[in-house]
């Protein structure tokens, strides 16, 4: 039994690729801007602002290829198509921003015993024209609700969020001498920063290791296929996700001794309709009889 169900909607896919590939351009020039302007202002928030679209850059410039590489169907050499790439791309951000964060970590900490006040007039106009790039660029992928652009537009709004702190900083630092406000921020930034990025980094890892996607719903299947009274057993019983979003299913039914063709074939019906809700994108059951031996290796009894 094989079975492949695809069913993504492709009619809007080139206008999402479009407006991603806007967000793209608008990040890499604005994250290059911020690199100059904090390093002009002697801003650590702003480094550490400019760390973190430069994390935005990359997501977004790898989800606007993998918009189009998802659309490749799958071939002889990449037999389960190409919605794994997504996982390097993750894996490269999340070290991009890894050492980004430890970067910014050793320019602010010893700011924190010696502030340094940074230039404020600099900041401010910097906050102001941050507030409306990023503003622009959630503004253009609001239009969209493919599940890239979804994720992409809260990146932005957390953008526009740190975008208001730096600007309420520079006011406060206008009037007030707290140079210690700027490093404070910015480890601030940093942690959160380096907290998402250890979340998304386990995902990908548990991803890359083939790790069951959900434990309740194995479970749930494991309880679908032992339910069947032509099933005596199962074992080499696998779910794994090829990218967080589409899963692979493999088990061995044991079926009972004394069973005929029609049972085989209620059962496969049955199996058909109960396990369509999982929505498996490649489904793979042996059927072994009683006085079989298994042709897998059984060094794991699952
Ligand atoms: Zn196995
Ligand atoms: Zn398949
Ligand atoms: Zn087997």
């Amino acid at each position: 039994m094989h079975s492949h169900n695809h069913n993504h909607a492709t009619d809007s896919n080139s206008d999402a690729s479009r407006r991603i590939g806007w967000a793209f351009f608008l990040n890499v020039v604005f994250t290059i801007i911020e690199f100059i302007g904090g390093w002009l202002t002697n801003s650590t928030a702003i480094m550490a602002d400019a760390v973190h679209d430069l994390g935005d850059s990359l997501s977004i410039g790898s989800a606007w290829v993998l918009n189009k590489l998802s659309d490749k169907k799958a071939d002889n050499t990449f037999s389960y198509g190409y919605k794994r790439f997504s996982l390097l791309g993750a894996l490269i951000n999340g070290m991009v921003l890894t050492l980004g964060s430890i970067w910014i970590l050793l320019e602010s900490i010893p700011r924190l015993i010696e502030p340094e006040m940074p230039q404020v007039e600099g900041m401010l106009l910097l906050s102001i024209f941050g507030i409306a790039v990023n503003g622009f660029a959630a503004y253009k992928l609001s239009e969209g609700n493919s599940l890239n652009e979804r994720v992409l537009n809260w990146h932005l709004l957390e953008d526009v969020l740190g975008w208001v702190a730096v600007l309420i900083v520079s006011i406060v630092l206008m009037f007030k001498p707290w140079p210690i406000l700027d490093p404070v921020l910015s480890i601030g930034f940093t942690l959160f920063i380096l907290f998402n990025v250890g979340r998304n980094l386990k995902e990908t890892i548990l991803l890359f290791f083939q790790a069951t996607p959900d434990n309740k719903q194995l479970h749930e299947v494991r309880s679908i296929l032992t339910s069947k009274p032509e099933v005596k057993e199962l074992h080499h019983f696998h779910i794994w996700s090829l990218d967080g979003e589409h899963s692979v299913m493999t088990v061995h039914l044991v079926l009972n001794a004394e069973i005929t063709v029609a049972h085989i074939k209620n059962l496969k019906t049955q199996l058909q309709k109960e396990l369509k809700v999982f929505e498996f994108v490649h489904t793979t059951i042996e059927l072994e009889f009683t006085d079989e031996v298994c042709r897998d290796d059984n060094s794991h009894r699952l």
